[in-house]
């Protein structure tokens, strides 16, 4: 029933453009981007719950007098301080108690980006983070993989997973966690990042996990360039060898690094509200995305943690135009990036690209270079 709604506003839009190009505007441009199939390569199943579903979990386990509605929960989730964040943050992660809590959570995380027109996804999950609430990494996996295929035979949404280790928790437990993850090679778990506080914790602590991690067949990406500077990104590149950089927004403060991400066409994984909300820039105008988009950089834009902070996918994309001045044809081929960027196999991006080349067929082509002011 939603496809076809979806497909029916679809060609009333298309049509709208090709009778009356003269009046796109940025409402008719925001239109499009809603119904654009997208994808996500930095998300977190941990800060993409839908408020919906904590308040049911809240529910089950006893109530919150503070919190009888998701509208309780938006103010909750609202923040005055970084340390107010890490209290929320870990006040939420109580509600999550047997393995159905984390099936539940990413099937309704991944219906809510299926309305997105979100097709594809690689997110990270970080399993370990839950032990203490006696849950084992390979419990959360399975159920997590469960919600994938289940929504993926619902709406046709692809999930893989990349298992976050945690840069605090040192790299004696990160060599063994990633025997962990290779139980899970195929079935779904694909890759690992590296999260946590990459100030205190360098990459050249962790050379020999992603050593083990590719000898495995997984996939490496690392957050670099978020809580520190170039120098984190630099050994990131050499020392764990990732095949892309989770945010990378410091890497404009040398000017070889930017030049070498370039000239390897490492993407970066661009999430600008997430780097206004945690004050890595001052704010959304102050992004650097532009100065890397213009560099010739591999450019792609994520949410990180959405409901942590209050974004959307969609909404990023409206950023990029209605801030950044980005035309029509550049989110294009920042989708296309997206895809290219993806762990996916041929046929797997082939088939997200002829989505994408499918609904841009029928706009107008001198629409494509629109610019937004
Ligand atoms: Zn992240």
């Amino acid at each position: 029933m939603l496809g076809r709604y979806f497909l029916h506003r679809e060609r009333n839009f298309i049509v709208s453009l090709k009778m009356d190009i003269s009046s796109i505007q940025r409402t008719a441009w925001h239109e499009f981007i809603r119904l654009m199939p997208k994808v996500e390569l930095h998300l977190h199943l941990e800060g993409a719950f839908t408020f919906t579903t904590l308040l049911s979990l809240i529910k089950k386990y006893g109530g919150d007098s503070r919190v009888r509605s998701t509208s309780d929960l938006k103010d909750r989730f609202a923040y005055k301080d970084f340390p107010q964040f890490i209290e929320t943050w870990k006040w939420k992660n109580q509600f999550f108690r047997v393995p159905e809590d984390f099936e539940l959570s990413t099937f309704e995380t991944l219906t809510d980006l299926h309305h997105q027109h979100v097709e594809y996804v690689e997110a990270f999950f970080s399993p370990w983070d839950f032990t203490e609430n006696g849950l084992s990494m390979p419990d959360i996996t399975r159920a997590v993989l469960t919600a994938c295929r289940r929504a993926r035979e619902e709406y046709g949404i692809r999930c893989s997973l990349i298992a976050d280790l945690n840069r605090d928790h040192g790299a004696k437990l990160g060599m063994q966690r990633i025997d962990e993850v290779a139980g899970f090679i195929d079935q779904g778990v694909i890759g690992i990042g590296l999260g946590g506080s990459e100030h205190l914790y360098p990459a050249d602590l962790f050379e020999e996990v992603f050593a083990k991690a590719k000898r495995y067949g997984l996939h490496r990406v690392a957050h670099a360039g978020e809580a520190a500077g170039p120098k984190s990104i630099w050994a990131a590149l050499l020392k764990l060898d990732v095949e892309r950089i989770g945010h990378g927004t410091r890497a404009g403060e040398d000017p070889l690094l930017l030049e070498e991400l370039r000239r390897r066409k490492i993407p970066l994984e661009v999430c600008i509200t997430s780097n206004a909300c945690t004050g890595v820039v001052q704010s959304i105008a102050t992004h650097p995305l532009k100065q890397y988009w213009d560099a010739g950089l591999v450019v792609t834009i994520n949410t990180d943690d959405p409901t942590m902070f209050g974004c959307t996918l969609t909404d990023e994309y409206f950023l990029l135009m209605d801030r950044f001045g980005f035309t029509p044809e550049a989110l294009r081929q920042i989708c296309y990036n997206a895809i290219e960027s993806t762990f996916l196999d041929g046929a797997g991006k082939r088939q997200l690209r002829t989505h994408l080349d499918e609904i841009w067929k029928d706009v107008p082509s001198d629409t494509h270079t629109h610019q937004s002011n």
